[in-house]
């Protein structure tokens, strides 16, 4: 494994970007980071909501004691993020859905950051906080950035959660399904900003390494995926990303 303190893109790196029909990337909290919104290690897992911790305020039990409670808290960090923008990072990867042929882009954020850069049939593993669910049915709503949300179901008139994997929850039926599928046929696959601490996600990268693909991490810090790697780009994902538009690879 090469590891590169990044101020530029490795030959082995560049060639296999240039000729790479498929391609996946695996984001996490990182990619997210340099546009102000905190990890779950650096912040996030510490945040009290009203004397409740993260994990609680976030999780399946919340939703069946105090739904009301939920919604604060996940409508406190959308109006967070409402004045955040994409960084370098999420733009430099919409670009590329353009460039390959075949592009997969899965993530681990919630945020909505990636659809604003203008990243299409992003794989959602762990949902989307600017979505809310009927706790019955299922009928999915959109938030609007702006005014109210819906917070009863149109279609049965049910109470809605937020569309989100709260903790002791399981992933949305068919997004993992569909990730481990371009997992396995990907040339190239990117993980970057992600601990890769959370099962299932960061099993992908092992699934395409398995089958062959190169793999390629973008983090300023080491991870337990760090040794399965081709290279380790060890930087901030803005800066790494950046990279790749300087030298006319996007
Ligand atoms: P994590 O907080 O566990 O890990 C963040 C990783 O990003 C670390 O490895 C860190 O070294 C790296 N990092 C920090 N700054 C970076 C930068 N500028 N560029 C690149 N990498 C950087 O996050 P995770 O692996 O995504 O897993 C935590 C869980 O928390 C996920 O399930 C996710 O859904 C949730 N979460 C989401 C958001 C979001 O939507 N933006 C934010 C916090 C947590
Ligand atoms: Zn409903």
């Amino acid at each position: 494994m090469q590891s590169v303190p990044t101020l530029q893109i490795p030959n082995a790196l560049r060639q296999r970007f240039e000729a790479a029909q498929s391609v996946l990337v695996l984001t996490g909290a990182g990619v997210s980071a340099e546009s102000g919104v905190p990890t779950f290690r650096d912040g996030g897992k510490a945040t009290l909501w009203k004397g409740l911790p993260f994990d609680l305020i976030s999780s399946a039990q919340m939703v069946q004691r105090d739904l009301p409670a939920v919604w604060e808290w996940f409508d406190f960090r959308r109006a967070l993020l409402r004045d955040l923008q994409p960084n370098a990072a999420h733009n430099a990867i919409a670009h590329w859905q353009e460039r390959f042929p075949q592009f997969t882009l899965v993530t681990q954020n919630v945020d909505g950051l990636h659809q604003r850069a203008g990243s299409r049939e992003v794989i959602e593993l762990h949902g989307n906080i600017w979505r809310a669910r009927c706790i019955s049915c299922n009928a999915i709503f959109a938030i609007p950035e702006e005014g109210n949300r819906p917070d009863e179901c149109l279609a049965c008139g049910d109470p809605l959660r937020p569309d989100v994997v709260l903790f002791g929850e399981m992933l949305p039926s068919g997004a993992f399904e569909s990730a481990i599928l371009r997992a396995s046929t990907c040339e190239l696959c990117f993980i970057i900003g992600t601990s890769a601490l959370v099962y299932p996600a960061a099993s992908l990268p092992e699934i395409a390494k398995a089958q062959g693909a190169f793999l390629c991490e973008v983090n300023p810090e080491r991870t337990p995926l760090s040794g399965l790697c081709d290279i380790v780009l060890t930087g901030k994902a803005a800066e790494v990303l950046g990279l790749f538009d300087e030298n006319s690879l996007l």
